[in-house]
């Protein structure tokens, strides 16, 4: 019997991170081989016909299972990018005609697609500021079928309280999905605070090392059985070069984020410190409005953070972008290097000053990725770019 047929006998999130289901080549090699076949021969006694479109293929087994282990959950099913787990984790719960309560700070590329489910769908969405039980059940309609929520949020690491808003739903029978990308399991595990569907996009924290595209859901057998028929219709399935890089990637989630816990608790601690820094938003900080929730759900307060340079002028912000030397001033996040962006530039580009304002998204605000560099250096660099 090959080792990765033999009984689990490991509990933690490193074991499992790099263990959990690796399928070993017949040389008895410790990596799941990479197998790239589209053409798969189908006389066999298993009597199924393979195609990797219908991700049937090793690697994406061996990743689907790392990642259901990872999160604590029954299934996984790993899609071509965040947007395509998305998408069908949506579809997969809410009906045409049926309703869904929404936050509205939520991932720009969710809340495009909102748009989408409204005028192809008929699907009815109510974006919600503030996800408190109240706030839930004066906006819930006969037809509320799933509630969608994301914390921390980006770019302010807004913090939902998630226990709360799984209990109401689960007490008027509504499916819960989140986005967990900002947190990666190894901060928050959301089925363990009653949330059915985990989405990911694992493009982030999951890969890690910004050179791959990728997406994830987890949540019971059956919901990940109807997930995988539809997104297998609309052909967002994985390739099994980047299925295997993703795989490797995860062996070392836990040892990246927990660097990245630890540099960005460093850094924010700094940074709020600084005169030339108005404000830093960061849930590990308590001055945070979430930051005891965060305490209560969260078991590392994660690598991303925001801040705001002091005053309004521009010029000023885009001088102190410049002159880092080893932050790179670059999209994405999650990633082992630290990069920043301008979110009025990039994910609130398209909403006008006003919009930005309301939601406090100032011009002066700057999202933080931070990596596994060394604090020590981070913060030179930081320093130096702030004279
Ligand atoms: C990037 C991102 C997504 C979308 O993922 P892609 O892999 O780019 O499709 C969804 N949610 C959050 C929070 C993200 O940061």
């Amino acid at each position: 019997m090959s080792k990765a047929n033999k009984q689990q006998i490991y509990s933690g999130l490193n074991s499992k991170a790099v263990h959990a289901g690796t399928q070993r080549d017949h040389f008895g090699g410790v990596n799941t081989p990479v197998q790239p076949s589209t053409a798969i021969e189908y006389l066999n006694e298993s009597g199924s016909v393979p195609y990797p479109r219908n991700f049937t293929i090793p690697n994406h087994e061996a990743v689907a299972t790392k990642i259901a282990a990872l999160e604590g959950g029954e299934a996984a099913l790993v899609l071509a990018t965040g947007m395509s787990a998305i998408s069908t984790g949506i579809l997969s719960a809410v009906q045409s005609g049926q309703h869904i309560l929404m936050q509205s700070n939520i991932y720009g590329g969710t809340r495009a697609f909102v748009d989408i489910l409204r005028w192809k769908h008929d699907i009815r969405v109510t974006l919600i500021d503030r996800m408190t039980p109240e706030e839930l059940d004066s906006n819930m309609t006969g037809d509320t079928a799933l509630v969608y929520m994301e914390s921390p949020t980006n770019p302010l690491l807004d913090i939902i309280d998630i226990s709360s808003v799984c209990t109401w739903a689960k007490d008027n029978r509504i499916l819960t999905m989140i986005d967990n990308t900002f947190a990666s399991p190894v901060n928050q595990q959301p089925l363990k605070l009653g949330c059915d569907i985990i989405m990911h996009s694992a493009t982030k924290y999951m890969g890690g090392h910004s050179d791959l595209m990728a997406g994830a859901l987890i949540g019971k057998n059956d919901f990940i059985e109807r997930c995988r028929t539809l997104s297998s219709v609309y052909g967002m399935s994985l390739n099994a070069v980047d299925l295997s890089l993703l795989e490797r990637s995860l062996k070392t989630i836990v040892l990246r984020v927990q660097k990245q816990n630890s540099n960005a608790m460093e850094i924010a601690q700094w940074l709020s410190k600084h005169p030339l820094i108005a404000k830093v938003h960061y849930p590990g900080l308590s001055s945070h409005p979430g930051h005891e929730i965060a305490a209560k759900q969260m078991s590392g307060f994660g690598g991303m953070m925001s801040f705001e340079l002091s005053g309004n002028d521009t010029s000023f912000r885009d001088a102190f972008l410049r002159s880092l030397s080893m932050i790179s001033v670059a999209t994405s996040l999650g990633g082992i290097e630290s990069t920043m962006t301008i979110p009025a530039q990039t994910s609130h580009s398209l909403l006008t000053p006003e919009e930005r304002n309301a939601m406090g998204i100032h011009d002066m605000l700057i999202r933080f990725s931070i990596g596994i560099e060394d604090a020590e250096d981070l913060i030179q660099d930081l320093e130096r770019a702030l004279l």
